[in-house]
């Protein structure tokens, strides 16, 4: 049977996100997003109210919300801002090759002493400048001497990279082979041979700083690989089927607040003698805002429900991420018209969203990927 209500807690941490969004992010996102800096208050906040590291397991001192409960939290955040969300929900996106793929040691490490206890930060080494939708391609390799591995190469574009204290890092233990010579290591920032970039200059989200990672003849002990050798590219497609449901729920939370600024400005801007939400050129457009929202909202449930259940969701998480992406886009573009001249101002806050939106049809694989992977499945 279909139940499209919330449970208690999962209408409890809604409402515990959405307040946090409300009262301490929404007022800041302005700063964040001009002065560039990196949010460290709120994330000491975050940590402290159990909105971080969400998908991490009680056993290791998390919530250990299921996929679900990170995509409620996900939206709710990036509602109010989508830079600081993505700041914040990284660790999650790191911890996921620990959760799937780490031992007991591991997890004890990593989730429970540094990131829960400690409060550090992680984060994820996928892309690198050869290689981002080709993830078999990626050129850094980790050959084994003398009972470690040797970590050579560099990952772009990574999100907080310039701040983390880890990174889960994909290599090849097998260079001459494609997706089944990668594997993945956990690698800590103090160790020699380990450097970062500055934040890149980017078009939205400023305050998820992103950044290079470089690998000189890095020494990692063979205990820090996640999972058997070779398994690297499984747990990269393991992470996506949970992080293309939270990532897609954070465009939406970008579609909605976009959706929520036009519907009380177009009632409150007059032109003509009335409001121009009188005018059914932009009702229209503000009921079609509305419509989108609710069916992308729809697919990530959806994509994540199947997750949680432990069934196949790489069809639905790839008709999440293409919708949601593609929604936040127009979304955001058709507030910024709603508000005529207003909504081209740094002044105003749809012209925020709409430079935030452009990145959900890049990260977490491109709209183009997620195209070729619906294609994939239907001609299977
Ligand atoms: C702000 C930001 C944050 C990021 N954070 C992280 C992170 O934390 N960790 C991480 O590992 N990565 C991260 N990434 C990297 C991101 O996942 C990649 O940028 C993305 O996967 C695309 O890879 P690319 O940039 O190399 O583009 P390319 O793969 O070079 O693609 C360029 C264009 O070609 C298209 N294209 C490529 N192949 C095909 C195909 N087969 N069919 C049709 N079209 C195709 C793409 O859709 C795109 O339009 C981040 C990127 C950005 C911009």
């Amino acid at each position: 049977m279909l139940d499209f209500q919330f449970n208690d807690e999962q209408r409890m941490v809604r409402d515990l996100a959405h307040q946090f969004a409300e009262k301490e992010i929404k007022p800041v996102a302005e700063h964040y997003d001009t002065s560039g800096e990196y949010p460290w208050p709120l994330i000491r906040q975050g940590l402290q109210l159990g909105l971080m590291n969400v998908n991490i397991p009680e056993q290791y001192g998390g919530p250990g919300l299921d996929v679900l409960g990170e995509c409620i939290v996900n939206e709710e955040l990036a509602w109010g801002c989508s830079g600081i969300q993505t700041a914040m929900m990284l660790n999650s996106l790191a911890s996921w090759p620990i959760i799937l793929a780490g031992n007991e040691a591991q997890k004890s490490k990593y989730l429970g002493d540094w990131l829960m206890d400690n409060g550090k930060m992680a984060a994820y080494g996928l892309t690198e400048p050869g290689a981002g939708s080709d993830v078999a391609g990626i050129k850094t390799t980790a050959i084994r001497k003398n009972g470690a591995y040797v970590l050579n190469g560099s990952k772009t574009w990574i999100t907080n990279a310039p701040i983390a204290d880890c990174f889960v890092i994909f290599a090849k233990t097998d260079p001459s082979a494609r997706h089944r010579g990668m594997s993945a290591f956990v690698v800590e920032k103090d160790w020699p041979g380990v450097s970062t970039g500055k934040p890149i200059h980017k078009l939205g989200q400023h305050a998820a700083w992103t950044g290079e990672v470089f690998l000189q003849d890095v020494e990692v002990p063979v205990e820090n690989r996640l999972g058997e050798e070779g398994q690297g590219f499984m747990i990269a497609m393991k992470v996506f089927d949970r992080s293309r449901p939270t990532v897609s729920a954070a465009a939406v939370g970008v579609a909605q607040r976009a959706l929520d600024e036009s519907v009380r400005y177009a009632n409150e801007r007059h032109a003509f003698g009335k409001p121009i939400s009188a005018n059914q050129g932009i009702s229209f457009m503000v009921a079609d805002m509305a419509m989108n929202v609710e069916a992308a909202r729809l697919l990530v449930y959806k994509s994540a429900w199947l997750v949680d259940r432990g069934e196949n969701n790489v069809k639905a998480a790839a008709f999440a991420k293409a919708f949601a992406a593609d929604v936040a886009m127009k979304t955001t573009t058709d507030a910024v018209q709603v508000f005529g001249g207003y909504g081209y101002s740094a002044e105003y806050p749809v012209e925020k969203l709409m430079r935030d939106a452009k990145i959900y049809q890049i990260y977490e694989g491109t709209s183009q990927i997620q195209r070729v992977i619906i294609g994939r499945e239907l001609f299977r």
